[in-house]
């Protein structure tokens, strides 16, 4: 079972929602509790520390980025955060607070499934000493820095180099341009989202076979980017 039956907490207010979750992640193998407001999730959080937190931003008691701030002064398994569309703002706010992740509602079961399983094997994975990855026909090493395109050793700059291996990292997990800029260029840039376009363009050219639709980096608009995880 692909589920391995991890424990989800839902923390949604509006019930057609927290049914659909809880019918759609039982019957793929997860375990699932409900709760309908911020309070009681942080409650339910605190007596069986779930294994992923699935919260909605929008609740009746406090504001999501409150409950999700206070779970993240001692919660460090994953977060995945139920947004509306045409709340990019919002999602940012989520991710800086640190969530893993998003869905944007009206989402389908296997988009949410797969986020479900990025987020378990990334918090499984730390600390794993894998020095090869391999996504598609990208393989880069670690150890020897060496990055390959189908097999043909392409040449990176240093920050590039470090670009790439920063989402791949995180491959599979949405990255705000602030978190990029923070990790690549230091915290002192962290506003110079024009770095980050050009050496996302510059990347794209030597890693994508069609940089205008790139197979790897993509975008998530007004956000930032997500590295393909497979
Ligand atoms: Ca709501």
């Amino acid at each position: 079972m692909e589920s391995g039956g991890y424990h989800i907490l839902v923390i949604e207010d509006e019930q057609p929602i927290r049914r659909f979750l809880h019918a759609s992640l039982e019957n793929a193998g997860y375990r699932v509790s409900e709760v309908a407001t911020g309070a009681e999730g942080l409650r339910a959080a605190v007596n069986q520390p779930p294994d992923v937190v699935l919260i909605d931003l929008g609740l009746p008691d406090m504001d999501g980025q409150e409950v999700l701030q206070r779970l993240r002064e001692w919660y460090r398994s994953p977060v995945i955060v139920l947004s509306a569309r045409d709340q990019e703002a919002q999602k940012v706010l989520a991710l800086d607070h640190g969530a893993d992740d998003y869905v944007t509602k009206p989402f389908s079961v296997g988009e949410l499934l797969a986020r479900l399983r990025v987020a378990l094997r990334h918090s499984q994975r730390v600390g794993s000493e894998e020095t090869t990855v391999r996504i598609g026909d990208l393989e880069v090493d670690l150890a020897a820095r060496i990055v390959r395109v189908d097999d043909t050793q392409i040449h990176l700059t240093p920050i590039e180099y470090k670009l790439l291996t920063t989402m791949i990292k995180h491959a599979g997990k949405v990255l705000t341009h602030r978190f990029l800029l923070r990790e690549v260029w230091g915290p002192q840039n962290s506003q110079e989202n024009h770095y980050l376009r050009v050496f996302i363009a510059g990347l794209r050219r030597k890693i994508e076979a069609n940089a205008a639709r790139p197979r790897y980096i993509l975008t998530e608009q007004g956000i930032g980017y997500r590295f393909a995880s497979e």
